[in-house]
């Protein structure tokens, strides 16, 4: 469906979200993978419970860092034992919201963390499992987003592990594993592989220390993915063959090995569709204005996590005469902007702009609440049969204690 069709159907701004080509991305990221490997899906990336449960239907266990991705898990009918429940604070609240659930598998990133998840698995009569998140000695070249090799609020340094493995146990919780994440949207394969060489060579080296088996090898992620700009996801042809000689080598007894990605698999399922409102010259520069923004997307990109926004213009705009402009939104700060400077066919009111390829860190990357704008329409499409049309909501309530 296009741009215009969308807007005259459900109104603008909107996301569209084509769950018909996530298959070929699923297919994609799993072919490049070990036979065998399990893909986690990171609600992170987008929470719609849509997405997840398609993720879910095509193979994916889901990694959820909060209770309302795990709720939006639950919601989509994926089973507590394919949900691993991650996050480097968990409070007291959100183990005990978990582990009532259903939920049995926790990715913890200390000691403390490790003996309040026991505390609350004994409270629940329970025996949970736990993979020791793993903060790595060096940080791998080309790894993106330091996040991993320096001083982390992420994991347990290996160090630490291997000074005091004791401390690493509780008799409600069973160690299955180690997990990393050291890097995270990487288009580069070498740098990939870097990066997945560096947690099999530590887990191999931290595997005697560990109070625990290691049947789970949570290797993380970092498969890169186009971000609100046109293109699409890279391939790693050598992927497969190489991480398989590397657990060859370094993982002899085979442990279940999972892979984590949430923006190789949605990102270019979603569009953001916006509406020009105004158009307008000042002082020598032109201002092209919609109705939405950094409230809608790129919030993060204030944070410099997301570079500058290229929306393209989806009329066909042939006859018009390119214009440099700057592309901004409906809030009331001049940091409401996607876009300064780049070059569009001139816009018109009525215009409808596109940004393609938003389908993760989109909303749920953005300043929702600022300004109180209504949050824009969540279309899931099938090809361009719509499946599923909401709205999400901030709504105030009253606190239970008042
Ligand atoms: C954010 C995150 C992911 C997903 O990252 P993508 O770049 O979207 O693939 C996976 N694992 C962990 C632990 C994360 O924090």
């Amino acid at each position: 469906m296009s741009a215009r069709q969308l807007v005259e159907r459900f109104g603008s701004p909107l996301y569209a979200y084509d769950i018909s080509t996530i298959g070929a991305a699923h297919a994609d990221l799993t072919g490049q993978l070990p036979a065998g490997s399990r893909v986690l899906y990171s609600v992170k990336a987008n929470p719609h419970p849509e997405l997840i449960r398609h993720l879910h239907r095509l193979g994916c266990g889901v990694e959820v860092s909060s209770t309302g991705e795990l709720d939006a898990a639950l919601v989509a009918g994926v089973p507590t034992g394919d949900i691993v429940h991650n996050g480097p604070a968990k409070s007291r609240a959100e183990l005990e919201h978990a582990v009532n659930a259903g939920v049995r598998l926790f990715s913890v990133d200390s000691a403390a963390q490790l003996r309040a998840l026991g505390h609350v698995a004994a409270q629940h009569d329970q025996t949970v499992d736990a993979l020791l998140r793993v903060n790595g000695d060096s940080h791998p070249a080309g790894a993106g987003l330091a996040m991993t090799g320096t001083s982390s609020q992420f994991g347990v340094d290996a160090a630490v592990l291997r000074a005091d493995p004791g401390s690493f146990r509780h008799p409600h919780v069973t160690v299955r594993g180690l997990h990393f994440y050291l890097g995270t949207n990487i288009a580069d394969e070498a740098a990939l592989l870097d990066v997945f060489g560096t947690a099999m060579r530590l887990a191999e080296r931290l595997r005697e220390v560990l109070p625990g088996s290691l049947d789970i090898l949570d290797l993380g992620g970092g498969f890169a993915a186009p971000y609100a700009r046109a293109g699409s996801r890279p391939r790693y042809p050598g992927l497969r063959r190489a991480l398989t000689d590397l657990l060859d080598r370094h993982m002899p007894h085979r442990p279940a090995v999972c892979f984590e990605s949430g923006r190789y698999l949605t990102a270019e399922c979603g569009r953001l569709v916006a509406t020009v409102q105004d158009v307008k010259e000042s002082k020598g520069r032109t201002f092209v204005l919609l109705d939405s923004g950094i409230n809608h997307l790129g919030g993060m990109a204030g944070l410099r996590r997301v570079p500058p926004l290229m929306p393209e213009l989806s009329v066909t705009a042939d006859d018009r005469t390119p214009v440099t402009c700057d592309v901004v939104g409906p809030l009331c700060t001049p940091l409401d902007a996607w876009s300064r400077r780049v070059e569009l066919p001139r816009p018109r009111a009525g215009d409808v702009v596109e940004v393609p390829n938003v389908g993760a860190y989109g909303l749920t990357g953005s300043l929702i609440g600022f300004l109180s704008h209504e949050p824009p329409v969540e279309v899931v499409l099938d090809g361009d049969r719509p499946l599923h049309v909401s709205r999400l909501s901030l709504v105030r309530s009253a606190h239970k204690e008042v």
